[in-house]
């Protein structure tokens, strides 16, 4: 037997091929399920998707054994339907009258072997044809065979096949023979005789081959499709495993997000909080200490008393700036500096800025300059307050980080270009100063950044002015950058969008004109429960020219409002009996129709929606410790000019 028939009928009869399928089904089904475990998303499936896959396994080995069984039987009917055929021809062409011994001369056999030759060449997959007929001692004796004409003798074949054709049975044996000339697959029908009998037998082989790999092929029919199909179930299985798992991972990374975003939020919000309690706490006592201090130089010193005082004074100031910064940050990052829009003339608080800073400079001897291209009186809408905080920021340090030389100031207005009718204002400020290292510039605008700390030490700071400026720039839609020569200046640049308008700057620096000739001073309640505070107060508020009385609470300034009507009252929020909203709302339930005293907010709390709050409770403005005077003349200026209070008085200008 040829070795690839040999390995075919083994897989055939062993039936390697479905047990094989079986096996891989399994191993297949059990790896996905391992691949889901390692990758923690076996639990996501269902039983429901491992049955389908035992299912298959059992449907392709069940199917494909139906689908070889019903092949044999189909390929054996049609095999055999051809036996009867040849053996009635051997019938009408006289194979009684042959025998073993009959010579191969003889006309019936020849005539028999031709018509049996015409047969092979007709039917191709016929590849033997011959006829037998019971001999001596129960042997089984070749008659005619087709292939091979001389060939006589006993056919070495007890099986029971033969038996069966001679006893009258057309029969199909699927055994597969082997001969001298191959493998096969037999046919068997009866040959009679004239009488009926049953004279021989016919025999009809096919190779064995072809049988086999027919079967096999109808195995595969089923097996391969199922293999297909089990694979496509494992692989989805798979997908949808992980998808499943991924989809879960996601949900759970966003809500954890979400909380995360959550418990940042209200971190956030305890820092601000945090910071407007903590400012209230530091500018009380500060603004305590910088009030005694000024009191204190002002009253007869010695020259080392007077330094003294002057150090209290120039180190308050810089813990109040940092705490403003700290604020002003804070502000920033929680996104909740909003910018003011009103009209003014940058050229004009650029001025003021240099006359602000011009002190310094001169104890340095250092000239400030100022240059513009504005081509004419430019008025813009912004905020000239924040804008005016970047100049200071900058020229400060210019000043502070230039021992000697010169600082400059350009302003140039380029118009229309910024956009919806916006031009660009582009500010530089050069300096002939200490300049920055070029590994320190991409770093210069984080938070607490300084170029060299051992240079704070000399010059102080703390790091955030330009961490302010940058986000101040930005919340503008500008841009801020630096340009600097290590031992030889930096310029600082930025420029914003700005639109122009028609109408003329209020200037912040008027002072409001006396509404009326002197009569009396202006007479002004202080409430505030620290005694410190109205000391500081009451004194400060006489030596302007006015004349105070005190409340140490809300309650006091309730009482005391009743008696008297005072011009203004200053009143601070936080106190311990009735805090300044309720004081307030009561003076004003308690007013006779047509009077209004003009309260004022008197507060180191700069918390998100104090004004709000302030002008609710009907109070008329808000202001920031320290007390600054101007704005407070101002504001006074302002609200008894709009009406609110009708008392002859006069705003003193004495002690600016
Ligand atoms: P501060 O001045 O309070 O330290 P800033 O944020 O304003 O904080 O400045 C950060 C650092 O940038 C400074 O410490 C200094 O090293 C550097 N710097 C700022 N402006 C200048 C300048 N004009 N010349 C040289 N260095 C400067």
């Amino acid at each position: 037997m040829p070795a690839s028939t040999d390995f075919l009928s083994t897989v055939v009869q062993l039936r390697l091929d479905t047990v094989c399928f079986g096996v891989i089904g399994t191993l297949g089904a059990l790896a996905c399920w391992r691949f889901l475990r390692t990758r923690e998303a076996a639990k996501e499936m269902s039983c429901g998707w491992w049955f389908a896959a035992a299912g298959i396994v059992l449907l392709g080995v069940v199917g494909s054994e139906r689908s070889s069984l019903r092949r044999q039987a189909t390929l054996g009917e049609a095999l055999s339907a051809f036996a009867p055929t040849y053996a009635r021809e051997m019938e009408r062409l006289g194979h009684a009258q042959l025998t073993a011994v009959t010579s191969p001369g003889d006309p019936a056999r020849a005539a028999i072997l031709a018509a049996a030759r015409d047969w092979n060449a007709l039917n191709r997959t016929l590849g033997e044809l011959f006829t037998f007929r019971a001999g001596p001692n129960d042997q089984i004796q070749l008659i005619v065979d087709a292939s091979v004409p001389a060939a006589t003798g006993a056919l070495p074949a007890n099986s029971s096949s033969f038996r069966r054709a001679l006893a009258g049975e057309t029969y199909f044996d699927p055994n597969i023979i082997r001969d001298a000339r191959g493998e096969w697959v037999r046919a068997f029908a009866p040959i009679r005789n004239a009488t009926g009998q049953v004279e021989a037998g016919l025999v009809l082989g096919y190779p064995a081959g072809a049988w086999l790999r027919a079967i096999a092929s109808s195995r595969m029919l089923v097996l391969g499709p199922a293999l297909a199909l089990l694979g496509s179930l494992l692989g989805l299985t798979a997908f949808v495993g992980i998808t499943r798992r991924r989809y879960r991972e996601h949900h759970e990374t966003e809500r954890q997000l979400h909380e995360a975003k959550i418990a940042a939020d209200e971190a956030s919000r305890a820092k601000s909080d945090f910071l407007a309690v903590m400012s209230h706490e530091i500018r009380t006592p500060l603004n305590a200490v910088m009030g005694f201090a000024n009191l204190l130089g002002e009253s007869r010193l010695d020259d080392a008393q007077r330094g003294y005082v002057a150090t209290i004074t120039s180190e308050g100031a810089r813990l109040g700036s940092l705490v403003n910064d700290l604020l002003d940050l804070s502000k920033i990052e929680e996104g909740r500096l909003v910018l003011e829009r009103l009209p003014f003339a940058p050229a004009e608080v650029a001025h003021e800025v240099l006359r602000l800073l011009q002190g310094r400079a001169q104890e340095k001897k250092i000239e400030l300059r100022f240059e513009a291209q504005l081509a004419g009186p430019l008025l813009v809408a912004g905020d000239p307050l924040r804008f005016r905080q970047i100049l200071v920021n900058l020229i400060d340090n210019a000043i502070k980080f230039t021992p000697q030389g010169i600082v400059t100031l350009f302003l140039q207005w380029e118009p229309g270009t910024g956009g919806m009718g916006a031009g660009e204002l582009s500010v530089r400020v050069r300096d002939t100063g200490i300049g920055i290292p070029p590994e320190k510039i991409g770093q210069l605008f984080q938070k607490f950044m300084q170029a060299d700390t051992s240079m704070t030490r000399r010059y102080g700071g703390t790091g955030l002015g330009l961490a302010i400026c940058q986000r101040l720039v930005s919340i503008m839609s500008g841009q801020i950058r630096v340009e600097s020569k290590l031992g030889q200046g930096s310029d600082f640049i930025f420029s914003i969008p700005l639109v122009p308008v028609a109408l003329p700057p209020e200037s912040p620096a008027t002072e409001p004109e006396p509404l009326v000739a002197p009569v009396r001073p202006p007479r002004i309640l202080v409430v505030d429960d620290m005694e410190t505070n109205r000391f500081l107060l009451e004194v400060f508020l006489r030596r302007n020219g006015f004349e105070p009385a005190l409340a140490s609470g809300g309650e006091e300034a309730v009482r005391l409002s009743s008696h008297e009507r005072f011009d203004a009252i200053l009143m601070d929020l936080q106190m311990p009996d009735v805090d300044g909203y309720t004081a307030t709302q009561r003076i004003r339930a308690a007013e006779p129709p047509g009077h209004h005293t003009v309260i004022i907010a008197l507060t180191a709390t700069i918390a998100r929606g104090t004004r709000e709050k302030c002008l609710a409770a009907g109070m008329d403005e808000h202001l920031t410790k320290p007390l600054d005077l101007r704005k407070f003349k101002q504001l006074l200026h302002k609200l008894i000019a709009g009406g609110a209070a009708p008392a002859p008085i006069a705003l003193s200008s004495t002690g600016n």
